[in-house]
């Protein structure tokens, strides 16, 4: 099937919420994850305290192993689901494209737990799409997806990380952040496959070099 504007979706992938469609249908994480998560970071801790070789840390180690299998599958489990879903709803599906590479050097945990989603999401999605005839496009991660507006095209250079609403000077537009993203995830994909004409600047200098 051919890439079409019609019935396609932009996702923004996000740490509180997992995905924001550009359509405004948000999946949260599941609570679930969360507090696996949160037991193995902790569990971590108490073993980087642990001497080398000693039989409490062996132990820890076991316990570790257990809780990392079992996120394992509960992550499986839910990022199948999800992009089953989104693979099955659209035709085009548009996302950023992730630093694999990166993330793979990246030992680091808190930071990593989430990362691992987001590349398995990337990669169920890539077999999805494929497996039901639908169309992925991936787009830099360097275009400016969350400071541009959705609306007027403005980009925000002061937008910080923990601002959650948008809110643009120049139009007005007030938004949810992830929303705004997704809606621009979706323009600046379609825009890549030339379903969308680009509209002069600010949009043209975001979206040039693709
Ligand atoms: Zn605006």
């Amino acid at each position: 099937m051919l890439p079409s504007a019609e019935n396609s979706v932009g996702i923004d992938l996000g740490v509180e919420k997992f995905v924001t469609l550009s359509d405004r249908i948000t999946i949260e994480n599941p609570r679930f994850i969360e507090k696996v998560e949160k037991r193995i970071k902790k569990l971590q801790k108490q073993l980087s305290r642990r001497r080398k070789g000693s039989n409490n840390r062996g132990k820890l180690i076991l316990k570790l192993q257990r809780k990392y299998r079992k996120l394992r599958n509960m992550r499986e489990d839910f990022l199948d689901k999800v992009s089953t879903a989104i693979a099955k709803q659209y035709d085009t599906i548009i996302m950023e494209d992730l630093n694999v590479q990166g993330m793979m050097r990246n030992h680091r945990v808190s930071k990593s737990l989430t990362d691992v989603s987001f590349y398995a999401f990337r990669q169920k999605l890539e077999w999805k799409a494929a497996k039901y005839g639908k169309n992925l496009v991936l787009i830099g991660r360097f275009d400016p997806s969350s400071k541009l507006c959705s609306n007027c095209g403005n980009i925000k250079h002061d937008l910080r990380l923990s601002d959650r609403i948008y809110h643009c000077e120049v139009c007005g537009l007030i938004i949810d952040r992830d929303y705004n993203a997704s809606k621009n995830i979706r323009k600046i994909g379609l825009i890549k496959v030339g379903l969308v004409q680009p509209e002069s600047t600010p949009v043209e200098t975001a979206t040039s070099g693709l």
